[in-house]
């Protein structure tokens, strides 16, 4: 599997750098980039990503007034969200398989009459 050297979120497109930066993460929102402490264990590399990746969705959707507040939200859920696609390797391919199926077109069409009803 390789690294993830970009990401789209939304309409933004997010460059994955990694180099010595003093952090094991941090996220760059005016330039849309997300760096990596490259000397971290790559497992513990996952956990940041997915870290940063959630300040990015917390900044996407003003969920947070209080940095201390997101902070800890978004340590926990990365953690969390880590531990269960770690545990459960199934869950991250069922994800994967039933969000990003289209393969049947067909499908997306059922009940389209009813938007003119
Ligand atoms: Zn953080």
């Amino acid at each position: 599997m390789s690294f993830p050297e970009r990401l789209w979120f939304g309409y933004r497109l997010w460059r994955v750098l990694q180099g010595p930066i003093p952090d094991s993460g941090s996220v760059q929102y005016d330039t849309h980039t997300i760096m990596l402490q490259e000397s971290q264990h790559p497992a513990d590399k996952a956990d940041t990503l997915v870290h940063e990746l959630l300040h990015i969705i917390a900044y996407e959707y003003a969920l947070f007034d209080d940095d201390d507040h997101e902070e800890r939200v978004v340590t926990a859920m990365a953690n969390g969200l880590i531990q269960l696609l770690v545990r459960n390797p199934d869950l991250g391919r069922y994800l994967l398989e039933t969000t990003n199926d289209h393969s049947r077109p067909s499908d997306l069409h059922h009940g389209s009459d009813d938007w003119h009803a």
